[in-house]
């Protein structure tokens, strides 16, 4: 189904006509091979995203802790896998389970009388086209939204709501109810589809591009995957067109280089900068940090770092960065992510870390963040809010450079909660696909929730990752509705002998 994305009557038959010839074809088919994916009733019940959990406060980072993963990963060396398990969940508590979502339905015919009620009276409202605020209230969302809240297993519900969203300008709404059904059903083409196509009309191609790459990455044998494969690619070279066409025609980058520096050569400096591109940006934005940081030279820890980063991006799918991973000296444990895949420890993160699935859930969750475009965006969206003075009003004073100056507004603001999400989701796929135990971020944040009422330092990364008891039971979630392997390798002797306690 193909949505005309416009605000007119057109699109309106558009979807009504849809849903009609497919309810009453019955033509609606779907794949039995795809996974049923679980989420919690609460997700459902109460839009109370996440239930709390407080495992993450109880899981003992002792030496017992890693002396048992270290004998966990002599066995997964050997293959065995089953004992590797069996030890790790001597010292790992289990996650409180995840309860599974109903049953995807398509076909209206087999719900009941209430439910069909609800469809057919916004169906009507919607033909007949109410002006009244209260009408389209009472008449066409009312209905629609108990529908998807009593039937959450009917995927027409969903989509017809967030279309109906969308027709009327509500853009946030629109995307945040295809999330949500996307989330609950990440095997359902149709839903994809509808959340390409909402993401594409509100010209988020990045997002698109992501959400199709993610999909085909799921599914890899689904008959519809090469498709999405190179319609990622494409989407993602309109990212690159409109991204570019925005900074030169906006004159976005010419006004925050004067905020950040009160004059226009430096005004220039920064647009040209930001011109060459995410990756070459990156890299001008890195070399002004590493100038006014104590770096670390190790190259055996730089270098085992640099491996893993390596084969994690890898898995990414944005090849036109080139990574870099570097440490600096300072001891509070902090990660960040500059754009174009330029990544940062601190030496206290480094210590606050056992083993190298930890090491590579922080990595896997900076990558993401960079491939996610996150930094650059940010730039670009400071100006536009006009916070970007605001943000530079703590960095000002000091005689730095114009680039150097925007280095410092990336690293002085921390990323929305979605931005969160994002990283989370894309930096747990590739972490599992990796092999490492996939509760290795989760962990370096379950450590530093823990130290945080005891250590200043530990609310550092905290600060820009927030390890709320909601985000942790999203994490839960997460690992196990996507089937990730928790007890995975853990590289705790790996990680010593690079970082030696
Ligand atoms: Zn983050």
């Amino acid at each position: 189904m193909n949505f005309i994305k416009q605000l007119n009557t057109n699109k309106l038959l558009v979807i009504i006509v849809s849903f009609i010839l497919a309810i009453t074809s019955n033509n609606l088919v779907y794949s039995k091979t795809l996974d049923t994916p679980k989420i919690s009733p609460q997700l459902i019940k109460n839009n109370a995203i996440f239930t709390i959990s407080q495992i993450s406060d109880n899981i003992k980072f002792s030496s017992n802790y890693y002396d048992k993963l270290l004998e966990a990963d002599r066995f997964y060396k050997q293959g065995d896998l089953q004992t590797a398990k069996q030890i790790q969940k001597q010292v790992k508590p289990d996650f409180p389970v995840a309860d599974s979502p109903p049953a995807a339905e398509a076909d209206l015919s087999k719900l009941d009388a209430k439910a069909k009620q609800y469809w057919t009276t916004a169906i009507e409202a919607i033909e007949e086209d109410p002006t009244a605020e209260e009408a389209i209230t009472s008449r066409i969302f009312e209905p629609l939204k108990s529908l998807v809240k009593e039937y959450p297993g009917f995927i027409p519900g969903h989509i017809l709501l967030a279309d109906t969203y969308d027709l009327y300008s509500e853009e946030d709404n629109a995307l945040r109810v295809i999330e949500k059904a996307s989330e609950m059903y990440p095997g359902r083409d149709d839903v994809l589809d509808n959340k390409i196509d909402l993401l594409l009309t509100y010209g988020k191609y990045l997002e698109a591009s992501i959400a199709a790459r993610e999909f085909a990455y799921s599914y890899p044998n689904y008959h519809k995957t090469p498709a999405y494969e190179q319609a990622a690619d494409k989407y993602f070279q309109q990212y690159q067109k409109k991204l570019k066409s925005k900074i030169t025609t906006s004159g976005i980058l010419g006004s925050i280089g004067q905020v950040a520096t009160g004059n226009e050569s430096s005004a220039l400096e920064i647009s040209q900068m930001l011109l060459t591109g995410e990756n070459t940006a990156g890299q001008a934005f890195a070399a002004s940090i590493k100038a006014q940081s104590k770096m670390v030279s190790n190259s055996r820890q730089l270098e085992y770092i640099n491996d893993i980063g390596q084969r994690l991006a890898k898995l990414m799918g944005r090849d036109e960065f080139t990574y870099e991973f570097n440490i600096i000296d300072d001891p509070s444990p902090n990660a960040f992510a500059l754009p174009g895949g330029k990544i940062f420890f601190h030496t206290g993160m480094l210590q606050l870390m056992d083993s190298e699935a930890e090491l590579a859930g922080v990595l896997a969750h900076e990558i993401a963040h960079s491939v996610l475009s996150h930094s650059y965006k940010r730039i670009g969206e400071s100006a536009l809010t006009n916070t970007a003075s605001n943000l530079l009003s703590s960095v000002v004073g000091r005689e730095v450079g114009a680039v150097a100056k925007v280095g410092e507004l990336l690293l002085s603001q921390k990323f929305s909660r979605g931005k969160e999400k994002q990283a989370d989701v894309l930096g747990l796929r590739v972490l599992d696909a990796a092999g490492y135990s996939a509760d290795g971020l989760y962990n370096v944040m379950a450590k530093l929730k823990q130290l945080s009422g005891k250590s200043n330092f530990a609310e550092s990364l905290l600060s820009s990752h927030p390890a709320s008891s909601e985000r942790m039971r999203y994490l839960e979630e997460l690992i196990q509705n996507k089937g990730y392997n928790r007890y995975g390798y853990e590289g705790v002797e790996a990680y010593r002998a690079v970082f030696p306690r």
